[in-house]
């Protein structure tokens, strides 16, 4: 049904079947060297902003070593998240504590911890920061509306009007902090490139009238996420989004650019990763039905959550692809019923596949292994495992196979 080559090269994917074979499924192997490239693409792309690594879409220790040393910063969203960087030598300059959502004692935390750059919506949260955490940098979060073309949308839960943003910010600047900019997440996987036009007009309002009505000059923009993962829809490539932004930005702002900050999380990881599942069983539900029903050793408790709803459609392949297909439903291993991954979507695999085969989840680098359950069923988070230049390592950058 897909075409392998169109998501792995040649030489990446023998790599990927040598190292991987020795391994119990399910598991997921994530390839650094796609992800260093993605990097580079986006730097590239981007000359004039800085990137801060969504952690949470894959928070292995390789993975984030690894951006740290190509000049990577870092979004962080708990204080779990950021014992861990820190951890890993990462100075605490690099870090924005991009959640809206937390507690005024994780304020505290991550003030004592050097972190210096806070994101908001609302009062609240603001109060907590001028109390823990004074003097620091705040960014306010707006709405943005065009949630129905991101495959997997962000907004309602987060963002603020930008009227009451516009009064954050000056509630900001009352309380001694630094109100340094404004922020934005157009929704991940985001396929239409016009939500960043409506989102940076937004916030062009905002600097204009807070300056001449405040006297207030902001001086950022986070544009947060949003930009796609190679998965079964079409999408614009990254040189579109670079031009289109490029040009709102221009348009808005002429010559005076605000520093640029992106928060990449999909897109700079969702492509390096592969979920190797293995069939468990394959039945049909009435003698003469037309569909198979096919369980996996994963599911959504255990790699496969974004497929709630069908909203993220990966690249499945099998070691049999090339003769005859037919229709099937596909499934997780455990006892719940919503551990359904596609059954409106339908995927067409081999006709002879039986239990024990493999199937190849492709693209699955992104808000797989970090999703998972802990001990549902009995059944263990699924191994991530990190191909580098070293060898294999596991999320906590041990060597588990040597090169
Ligand atoms: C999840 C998240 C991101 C990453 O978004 P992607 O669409 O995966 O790139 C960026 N910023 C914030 C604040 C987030 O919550």
């Amino acid at each position: 049904m897909f075409n392998r080559e169109d998501y792995v090269s040649d030489s990446k994917w023998q790599s990927f079947l040598d190292l991987s074979k020795d391994f119990a499924t399910p598991n997921i192997f994530i390839d650094l060297s796609t992800i260093k490239e993605r990097f580079l693409q986006l730097k590239k792309s981007f000359p004039y902003a800085d990137f801060y690594f969504a952690v949470k879409s894959n928070p292995g220790n390789p993975v984030i070593k690894m951006l740290d040393e190509l000049g990577s910063n870092f979004d962080i969203a708990s204080r779990y998240e950021l014992d861990q960087v820190l951890s890993l030598g990462i100075s605490p300059e690099k870090l924005s504590y991009g959640n809206t959502i937390k507690k005024a004692r994780d304020v505290e935390y991550f003030y004592s911890k050097g972190v210096r750059m806070f994101a908001t919506d609302s009062k609240e949260d603001l109060k907590n920061i001028a109390k823990y955490a004074p003097g620091s940098k705040v960014y306010v979060r707006i709405l943005v509306e065009n949630s129905s073309t991101a495959d997997w949308p962000l907004s309602r839960k987060f963002g603020c009007h930008p009227d009451m943003a516009y009064d954050l910010l000056v509630q900001a600047r009352d309380s001694g902090l630094i109100p340094f900019g404004i922020s934005f997440h157009p929704g991940s996987q985001q396929r239409d490139i016009g939500s960043w036009n409506d989102a940076i007009a937004k916030t062009k309002y905002l600097f204009e009238s807070l300056e001449e009505e405040e006297n207030i000059k902001l001086s950022m923009i986070n544009m947060g996420g949003g930009f796609p993962a190679h998965y079964i829809q079409p999408t614009n490539d990254l040189s579109d989004y670079a031009s289109e932004i490029y040009r709102y930005l221009h348009d808005d702002f002429g010559d005076k650019i605000p520093s640029i900050i992106f928060e990449p999380g999909r897109s700079l990881v969702g492509d390096s990763g592969i979920l190797t599942t293995e069939i468990v069983l394959i039945s049909r539900k009435n003698n003469t039905a037309l569909q198979r029903w096919i369980y996996l050793d994963a599911g959504k408790f255990n790699g496969l959550i974004e497929t709630l709803d069908e909203s993220i459609k990966y690249p499945i392949i099998t070691d049999k692809d090339g003769g005859k297909e037919g229709e099937v439903i596909l499934a997780g291993p455990t006892c719940d019923s919503a551990d359904i991954m596609y059954e409106d979507l339908k995927y067409r695999l081999p006709t002879d596949l039986k239990p024990g085969d493999k199937l190849y989840w492709l693209s699955t680098g992104a808000y797989t292994s970090s999703y998972a359950s802990v001990n549902f069923n009995g059944f263990p988070p699924i191994k991530t495992y990190y191909i580098t230049e070293r060898g294999i390592e596991d999320p906590a950058g041990n060597i588990v196979k040597e090169k």
